[in-house]
């Protein structure tokens, strides 16, 4: 058995203000395996995105350990952590996060660009990506010149334009119609069986949710198995 490429135990995360604690994780273990696909569930303010966040090394957990592929990510440097996030890990937003003044194709060749890749090859990679994305025709378009549901799937392009082991996606059809939601869900379907890529994908979609591998519901700071 390969090494999870994600993997968490006894995470806990609480947020303090002035004399008050708040606890929102309370001792999370998960094992992501490759190409599994992970939905999570929970009430809003159970703590989804303070896990992604967690499991991404953009928040620190007051105790517990994270792997990244079977290697742990605490003590590393802060430039060393985001080397190495940038190579295993995407991410996919609710609200995007696109950068406004950059086409799709720069925004989704600016992955590649941090990892000092050669401009021609990242922008061929990038182009490649939105067609597989369905926006061929969209390169020079900028976010604000694309519908919700095109901007999500830029977003997916440039999770998923540097091969990552893993995507992290909060609430990625959060904000689209039905039959958006539905596109978006082919499509990383296709990805994941075409890229072998792992997904953790926080939900409100039930329809989404269904097809996971597993669910996982956040109750009281902890992972319950839903599935
Ligand atoms: P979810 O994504 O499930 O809606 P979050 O992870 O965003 O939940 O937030 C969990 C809880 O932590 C919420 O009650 C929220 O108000 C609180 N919280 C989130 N971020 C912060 C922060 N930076 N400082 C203080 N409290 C926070
Ligand atoms: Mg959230």
């Amino acid at each position: 058995m390969s090494a999870p490429v994600l993997a968490c135990s006894g995470v806990s995360r609480s947020y303090r203000s002035g004399d008050s604690v708040l606890p929102v994780l309370n001792g999370i273990d998960l094992r992501v395996a490759k190409g599994e696909q992970i939905a999570i569930v929970g009430a809003s303010g159970s703590g989804k995105s303070t896990l992604l966040h967690v499991l991404g090394g953009l928040d620190a957990p007051d105790s517990g350990t994270i792997a990244w592929m079977g290697e742990p990510t605490q003590g590393l440097s802060q430039s060393a952590l985001g080397a190495r996030r940038n190579r295993l890990l995407g991410f996919v937003y609710q609200f995007h996060h696109l950068l406004p003044e950059f086409s799709a194709l720069e925004n989704v060749a600016m992955p590649l660009r941090i990892r000092r890749l050669a401009v021609n090859a990242a922008n061929d990679a990038a182009r490649a990506m939105l067609g597989r994305v369905g926006l061929a025709a969209r390169l020079q378009h900028r976010p604000g010149q694309l519908s919700g549901g095109e901007r999500q799937r830029v977003a997916l392009a440039r999770a998923l334009v540097a091969s990552p082991a893993c995507v992290l996606a909060d609430e990625p059809t959060g904000n689209l119609d039905r039959t958006t939601a539905r596109k978006m869900f082919d499509l990383i379907a296709d990805l994941r069986r075409d890229l072998a890529t792992a997904f953790v994908i926080v939900t409100h979609d039930d329809e989404l949710a269904a097809r996971a591998d597993r669910v996982l519901s956040l109750v009281d700071g902890r992972l319950i198995d839903r599935t």
